[in-house]
């Protein structure tokens, strides 16, 4: 198929970026985005895709926030099944986190994740180095080596970078090196062996408290770094309406704070938790409706700056331990958009390019990776949203190896139509009408 040159043709368009949103064709050549505007000329010899009616074709789904597993967990998932969860759940790229077994400290680790990334040819990985040598929140890891072998930010994420001189360290060396720091806000000190937030939930249910002002401290601390260093820090799965107080103000006062919130933390709350399912267990933990209702509000009025997911695959048994004993943890790649639609969307809190700027447009300027925009040059990274399709999730159709989500059975209005990685089509829902064309769009690989 090399050489050929595909239009999508008749979809709406939904590009913030570059101020487009209505109906557009696309043209694509050798991987690449070459043209966007209306009634794009045919000419012969080029494969022309009809897009589904009713269908949105927006630039590629980021999501800067995930835990592949490999090296060294591969039971719970590895880049492979890991991408193929991604694209399957409409993201063009994903950011994953450095706490594998050997820990991404290290150059080596760095490569040999691309290396599994290039070998799955799905979605685009962009590796987060660790902030600390081991995540041990001692000894700064070489920056410098893990930018330059492709690193795109560094987290310690599972744990805070706790020690603040270390912080402010990191936040230096980090902007030295182009990167930004994403931070796991959480003073374990106050939640030490906590399971789930510290409140009425909790105390009812005889669960040992996280509480919220373990996470607004430290997310205090880092806009203040972030202040005083004029270094970036992303802070990541903001899940307390203290914290979003906090990330506001430090917008309103100028500092380079940026933050994501997850599909699970806006949708539910610990109410959940007489339920009583590992499912339900993640760290930050499902917090109160008053939570629920800033998240909202900072989606809406622009203070959260992205949706990640967090996916955290665990193994069944793992997850099947009592609440206590089970690890933090869900996975979201392939309900993520869904959810968005269903919750974000059609309740009319987000619109579409919100939703864009959210998914695509912000990630991509955070991590400072290519994407973002269906800007003409730039590779052809493209997510085909069905807005209306009834979706029911099913965990045990999953790409991904795990299947602990909260959302099993969960019957939501919109979903994804197809994802196409560098001008090819890397999958494609067969549950939508005349999707299957997309099958055809040319690569170049
Ligand atoms: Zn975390």
């Amino acid at each position: 198929m090399a050489g050929v040159r595909t239009i999508l043709k008749g979809g709406r368009v939904v590009d913030p970026v570059n101020g487009i949103d209505g109906q557009a064709d696309l043209q694509l050549d050798d991987g690449y985005i070459t043209q966007v505007g209306q009634n794009l000329k045919v000419n012969p010899g080029s494969l022309v895709i009809e897009v589904p009616r009713g269908c949105v074709v927006c630039p590629g789904f980021i999501d800067m926030h995930v835990h592949l597993r490999e090296p060294g967990q591969e039971h719970k998932e590895t880049v492979a099944t890991g991408v193929a969860a991604a694209v399957a759940g409409g993201f063009s790229a994903v950011a994953c986190m450095p706490n594998t077994d050997p820990v991404n400290d290290d150059a080596g680790v760095t490569g040999l994740i691309l290396a599994r990334a290039a070998q799955a040819g799905l979605a685009r990985v962009h590796p987060v180095g660790a902030v600390t040598v081991g995540l041990a929140g001692e000894r700064l890891a070489q920056l410098g080596e893990l930018r330059a072998a492709g690193c795109v930010a560094v987290s310690d994420d599972g744990r805070p970078v706790a020690d603040t001189i270390l912080m402010r360290r990191a936040l230096e060396y980090a902007s030295m090196c182009g990167m930004v720091v994403i931070d796991h806000c959480e003073d374990v000190s106050l939640t030490e062996d906590g399971v789930a937030n510290d409140g009425f939930q909790a105390a009812l249910l005889g669960l040992r408290g996280m509480p919220a002002a373990a996470e607004d401290i430290v997310v205090e601390r880092d806009v203040t770094l972030s202040g005083m260093t004029g270094a970036s820090v992303h802070i990541a799965h903001v899940s307390t309406r203290g914290a979003l107080d906090a990330i506001r103000l430090g917008k309103e006062r100028g500092f380079s704070v940026s933050c994501e919130v997850t599909p699970h933390h806006f949708t539910l709350t610990d109410d959940r938790l007489s339920e009583y399912g590992a499912n339900y267990k993640m760290n930050p933990p499902l917090r109160e409706q008053t939570d629920v209702e800033a998240i909202l509000e900072g989606l809406r009025d622009g203070s959260v700056d992205c949706i990640a997911t967090d996916h955290a695959p665990h193994h069944y048994d793992e997850k099947l331990a009592e609440f206590d004993r089970a690890p933090f943890g869900v996975v979201g790649l392939e309900t993520a958009v869904s959810i968005c639609l269903d919750r974000l969307v059609h309740p009319g809190h987000v619109s579409l390019s919100r939703l864009v700027e959210l998914l695509a447009v912000n990630p991509a300027r955070i991590l400072g990776v290519a994407g973002g925009a269906l800007t003409v040059g730039t590779p052809a990274d493209i997510t085909v949203l069905a807005p209306e399709l009834a979706v029911t999730v099913d965990a045990q159709a999953f790409r991904s190896l795990a299947r602990n989500t909260p959302f099993d059975g969960w019957a939501l209005r919109g979903g994804v139509a197809a994802t196409i990685v560098g001008g090819r089509s890397v999958y494609v829902n067969e549950l939508v009408d005349g999707a299957v064309q997309f099958e055809t769009v040319a690569s170049d690989r």
